[in-house]
């Protein structure tokens, strides 16, 4: 009896040390990319000595990772700190713009997370926002996934955001723009630098990702079943 039980144990120890993402491969045959805004001469906001760029490259690196344990297969626009024209001190913002859309939309991908940091001259603004192109439908769908999502981490109280960004409204995959948090808040650019913080925020974004995906895989289900009857 006594060994059945520590049998039991051990299996259930085993069952509960695997993580939930090595058999639930909800991503599986799902294609991200990932854009960590900014990059080399353009380094976006800079507050209390932190650059925006390389805290959006350190969360889409994190947000890699994180969406490959579901399965995903995923791309980045930057793995460095450069920008898109690589030509330094040649830099130019249109440039960098056009051939970051022209990079996401070559890898043909099911959906885009462009990764960002507010800033403000009000030193007090803080939270999360979410971003989709206003004429997206299916972008303000993921978009409010995403948020409900990440909310339950950053408590913030910004509504999703119609936008015309360029880096949505150019490109012709899925997506939405994430403002992770305000750096010119103190203590949240504390929070946003933090690697066990970008590593929570990632697990939000993937549940809001897998959410809105499973749901529209099975609305497509349906569909389809609807019409072979
Ligand atoms: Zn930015």
């Amino acid at each position: 009896m006594k060994r059945i039980f520590l049998i039991m144990i051990a299996f259930g120890v085993c069952f509960f040390e695997i993580p939930v993402d090595a058999y639930e491969k909800s991503l599986k045959n799902v294609k991200v990319v990932i854009d960590a805004g900014h990059g080399g001469f353009d380094n976006g906001a800079i507050e209390y000595g932190y650059y925006e760029d390389n805290i959006n490259l350190e969360i889409a690196l994190k947000m890699k990772d994180e969406l490959e344990k579901s399965g995903a297969k995923v791309y980045l626009t930057r793995d460095g700190d450069y920008d898109m024209t690589k030509r330094n001190h040649h830099y130019s913002k249109q440039d960098d713009m056009y051939l970051r859309v022209k990079k996401i939309d070559s890898y043909k991908c099911d959906y885009l997370l462009s990764i960002h940091q507010n800033a403000s001259g009000n030193r007090s603004a803080w939270g999360s926002q979410v971003f989709y192109y206003y004429r997206s439908k299916q972008g303000k769908a993921l978009a409010f996934d995403i948020d409900q999502s990440l909310k339950q981490l950053t408590n913030s109280r910004k509504p999703i955001s119609g936008c015309g960004f360029r880096v949505l409204r150019a490109t012709k995959t899925l997506g939405v723009l994430i403002e992770c948090g305000f750096l010119s808040n103190y203590n949240e650019c504390g929070q946003l630098r933090s690697k066990n913080y970008q590593k929570k925020l990632c697990q939000k974004v993937k549940e809001g990702l897998i959410k809105y995906h499973l749901r529209i895989m099975t609305q497509k289900k349906k569909k389809t079943a609807k019409i072979l009857q």
